[in-house]
C-alpha cells in the first residue's frame, strides 16, 4: 500500500471501530428491556396463578365456615326439637335439620373438589416460583454482563477518539477533507476500497482499463470514479514453486 493510503487505512479503521462500539453501547439497553419485558411477562403469570390458588382456598375455607355453622344450627335446633309442644313443631324442626344436613353435604362435596383442584395448582405455583427465581438471577446476571460490556466499549471508544485525533492532526489537510467528504457522501466510515480483478470492491463497478493500470504504476492517489472512494491495488502475492 502506497505510504500516504496507510494513514486513511488507519483512519477508517478507527472510524469503524467507533461507529460498531457505540452500536453496540445502543444496543445493550434494548436487549435488557427484552428480557426484563420477559421476566414481567413470567411474573405477571405467576401472580395469576396465585391468584386462582388464593380464590380457591378461600372458598375452602368459607364452606368450612359453613359447615361450622351449619353443624351448631343443628344442635340448637335438636335441643329446640326436644321442647316442640306438637308433631307440627316437632316436623318443622325436623324439616329444617334436613335442610341443613344438606348444605354440609354438599359443603363438604364442594370441599373435596377444591381440594382436587389446589393440587395441580400448588404444584405449578411451586414450580414457577423456582423457575422465576432462577430467571431473575439469570436476568440480573446479564445486567450485570451489560453494564461491564457498556464500561469497556465507552472506555475503548474515549481511547480510540483519542487516536483518531493524533491521527488526524498529522494528517495532511487535504487528505483529510477528501476522506470526510466522502464519509459524508456515503454516510458511512468506509472511504477506501480495494481493486480486485479491475473492480472497486465497495460498489462492485469496473474501473476504465486506463485508470486501473495507472493505480498498479503510478504513485499517486486514485479514486473509483464510480462511488468516488478512494482505491488501491494490491498487487497478488507470488508463489514461487519449489
Ligand atoms: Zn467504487
Amino acid at each position: 500500500m502506497k505510504p500516504a493510503l496507510e494513514q486513511v487505512s488507519k483512519l477508517q479503521n478507527l472510524d469503524m471501530r467507533i461507529l460498531e462500539l457505540k452500536r453496540e453501547v445502543a444496543q445493550l439497553p434494548k436487549q435488557i428491556a427484552e428480557i426484563e419485558k420477559q421476566l414481567d411477562a413470567h411474573t405477571k403469570k405467576l401472580d395469576a396463578e396465585k391468584g386462582v390458588l388464593s380464590a380457591n382456598q378461600r372458598e375452602r375455607k368459607q364452606k368450612e365456615l359453613d359447615i361450622q355453622t351449619a353443624q351448631q344450627k343443628i344442635s340448637k335446633l335438636k335441643d329446640q326439637m326436644l321442647q316442640a309442644k306438637n308433631n307440627e313443631q316437632y316436623r318443622a324442626f325436623q324439616h329444617e335439620i334436613e335442610y341443613a344436613q344438606n348444605e354440609i353435604s354438599q359443603s363438604e362435596t364442594r370441599i373435596l373438589q377444591l381440594m382436587e383442584e389446589s393440587e395441580p395448582l400448588e404444584k405449578n405455583v411451586k414450580a414457577a416460583e423456582i423457575a422465576l427465581a432462577e430467571e431473575r438471577k439469570e436476568v440480573d446476571a446479564q445486567k450485570q454482563k451489560a453494564k461491564a460490556q457498556t464500561a469497556a466499549d465507552e472506555k475503548e471508544i474515549s481511547d480510540r477518539a483519542g487516536e483518531l485525533r493524533q491521527l488526524l492532526a498529522a494528517m495532511p489537510p487535504e487528505i483529510k477533507q477528501t476522506c470526510e467528504r466522502i464519509r459524508k457522501k456515503h454516510n458511512s466510515p468506509q472511504v477506501m476500497a480495494e481493486v480486485v480483478d479491475g473492480r472497486c470492491t465497495a460498489c462492485r463497478i469496473a474501473l476504465r482499463p486506463q485508470h486501473y493500470q495507472n493505480l498498479k504504476v503510478r504513485d499517486e492517489i486514485f479514486f473509483c470514479e464510480a462511488c468516488g472512494r478512494i482505491i488501491y491495488y494490491n498487487p497478488p502475492t507470488q508463489v514461487v514453486m519449489s
